[in-house]
């Protein structure tokens, strides 16, 4: 259910993991919305926590796939196996989120299952203080980070100035 605040993951995330394009770690941190609304009408489950696992361990299996047939040098093994686990982690992440907010919690296995959950989302106190408690230190953190490499940038292109 929160919305902004699933972006705030993402785009703080950056900071910390720069080799990772933004678009997919937004992106993963929507992927379990994004099928939601594929599945909606096949009535399968995306939210319930053992779905929520599956769909982040999926992620990160297509993104080590994806990763390994782009970067095909054997070093970067590691470095594939570690952006994946992220992207893996983010996909995750959403459902933690949707656990603190959902307001009638998240089913622990399937649709009929028992449910848990914070339910911060309940009122639109509890559900605006999530989105913008945590959108905003994130958005903060990433454009933090875009200030400083514009920082490093600069300097760059100017001693490379001086050296032609
Ligand atoms: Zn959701």
């Amino acid at each position: 259910m929160p919305f902004l605040a699933h972006f705030g993951i993402g785009l703080a995330t950056k900071r910390f993991f720069p080799q990772i394009p933004l678009w997919a770690l937004l992106i993963s941190t929507m992927v379990l919305d994004i099928l939601f609304n594929i599945f909606i009408f096949a009535f399968w489950p995306s939210h319930g926590l053992f779905m929520a696992a599956v769909w982040s361990a999926s992620a990160m299996l297509i993104t080590v796939l994806i990763t390994t047939l782009l970067n095909s040098k054997k070093t970067q093994n590691t470095q594939n196996f570690y952006v994946s686990m992220i992207i893996g982690l983010l996909v995750f992440s959403h459902w933690v989120l949707d656990f603190i907010g959902w307001p009638g919690g998240l089913p622990l296995l399937f649709n009929d299952s028992l449910t848990i959950g914070l339910g911060v989302f309940s009122t639109w106190f509890g559900a605006l203080a999530m989105e913008i408690g945590i959108f905003l230190p994130g958005l903060a953190i990433y454009i933090h980070y875009i200030i400083k490499i514009k920082k490093i940038k600069v300097i760059d292109d100017h001693s490379s100035e001086i050296e032609s």
